[in-house]
């Protein structure tokens, strides 16, 4: 959004409470790569020029990436500044930070969509003598008590936890809801070139059936290793993690589990059947048959006979309880009207429903890619177009 700005020649400033990047260097675990390969980070004016656009950035190297680009784009960022509340005033907003206050006509959003580590409620009812944890407190096993894991969630960040962990000797369950079953490469290529070049990635928020479905929608199963492993259920399975349904109660020291999990799996499988038919479709129609590898399917989730439907704390077989079960923006800085009685920002494709106010980085804010990296640089043009007008050109932002 700064390049757009600039471009324009809007007068802004960033305000950032730690440093350029800062949610990449303090709140991820310390294996993590993005599961997006190199040449898909692409910022407005700005890729990948390295040799290995098909690996996946570590941590140090997507926070240099970031980094490279605020400098690139001189981007007016002033660090160490957090915000604390956000009013409307007589001339538009009054922004307070720790460090002063701002006067600004126009404010964009931009604090991320992944602030706090959303914990289901019954989680409370977990007994004293297991230990509990986020991703977002999570660095690496090490700091895991001996003995077994209950991983809560099987989406992107719950299947990598899932895996670190098995591989550090302890046992793993991964108690599995609704998730998107994703293979990390498809005839030959990344699931993400094809789910770009496809279009999937660039389906719009005003062209789909039902956007509130689309924006809840968990993340891929996807990892991003040097091996290039897809890391599904099955992989997991065969590698000894044991699988139980969604976490469906915890009363009296004993946990339940959900007896959806043939089912949920039977419905991730034909929802993958569905996107790779869509890239089938799409690489006859544009005459790639012959470039990449041959068309085929996956075999279906296995699932044993009758998965446990519950596990007693008392047997000793679960230490710790690590809930990745999604993440939610903070909003509790905002004192503007802007919430819906859920608590989500009301807004049209990022455009928020009080003049002058702008939404960036939520998952299918405009696009579906607009949760990614690679979905900022359109976002941001289209978002920027609009401030733009609605500024009619003149100076936008002023200390005091
Ligand atoms: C575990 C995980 C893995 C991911 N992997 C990928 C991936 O592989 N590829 C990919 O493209 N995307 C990935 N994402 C999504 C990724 O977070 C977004 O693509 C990207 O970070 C969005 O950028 P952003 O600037 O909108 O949000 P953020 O990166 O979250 O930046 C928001 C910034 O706002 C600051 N901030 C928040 N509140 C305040 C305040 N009150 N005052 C001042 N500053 C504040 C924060 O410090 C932060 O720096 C992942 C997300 C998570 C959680």
């Amino acid at each position: 959004m700064s390049q757009c700005l600039t471009a324009r020649s809007i007068d802004h400033v960033l305000l950032e409470r730690g440093e350029v990047a800062n949610s990449w260097r303090t709140e991820r675990w310390d294996s993590l790569r993005l599961l997006t390969p190199n040449w898909q980070s692409r910022l407005p004016g700005f890729g990948y020029e390295g040799t290995d656009p098909d690996g996946f950035r570590t941590m140090p190297e997507t926070v240099d990436f970031i980094t490279r680009y605020a400098h690139a784009i001189a981007a007016p960022v002033e660090a160490q500044t957090t915000v604390t509340s956000v009013r409307a005033s007589t001339e538009g907003y009054s922004v307070a930070t720790d460090r002063g206050d701002w006067d600004c006509r126009a404010v964009v959003l931009a604090a991320g969509a992944c602030n706090i580590a959303v914990v289901p409620s019954l989680a409370s009812a977990v007994p004293s003598s297991i230990a509990t944890l986020t991703p977002k407190a999570y660095r690496n096993p090490d700091q895991l008590e001996p003995g077994g894991v209950l991983v809560v969630g099987a989406s992107a960040t719950g299947i990598q936890l899932a895996d670190e962990i098995h591989r550090s000797g302890r046992r793993v369950t991964l108690a599995v809801g609704e998730h998107v079953r994703a293979p990390r490469t498809y005839r030959g290529r990344d699931i993400q070139w094809w789910m770009d070049a496809a279009g999937v990635l660039d389906e719009r928020y005003d062209e789909v059936d039902d956007i509130v479905r689309a924006r809840n929608l968990p993340s891929l199963q996807l990892v991003g290793s040097l091996e290039r492993t897809t890391l599904d259920l099955n992989a997991l399975t065969g590698m000894g993690v044991r699988l139980v349904g969604r976490l469906a109660g915890i009363t009296d020291g004993k946990v339940q589990f959900s007896g959806s999990l043939r089912n949920q799996c039977a419905l991730a499988d034909l929802k993958l059947a569905r996107l790779l038919d869509t890239i089938d479709e799409w690489a006859t129609l544009n005459g790639l048959d012959g470039e990449v590898g041959p068309s085929h399917r996956f075999e279906p989730t296995s699932v044993e006979a009758s998965p446990p439907l519950g596990l007693d704390f008392a047997s000793g077989e679960i230490r710790t309880i690590l809930c990745a079960t999604g993440f939610r923006p903070d909003y509790s800085w905002l004192d503007i009207p802007i919430l819906d009685r859920k608590g989500q920002i009301r807004h049209d494709g990022g455009v928020v429903a009080l003049p002058g106010i702008y939404l960036m980085g939520m998952p299918f804010l405009r696009r579906r890619k607009s949760s990614l990296i690679d979905g900022a640089g359109d976002d941001a043009r289209d978002l920027s177009d609009h401030l733009a007008s609605f500024l009619g050109g003149r100076v936008s932002a002023t200390s005091r």
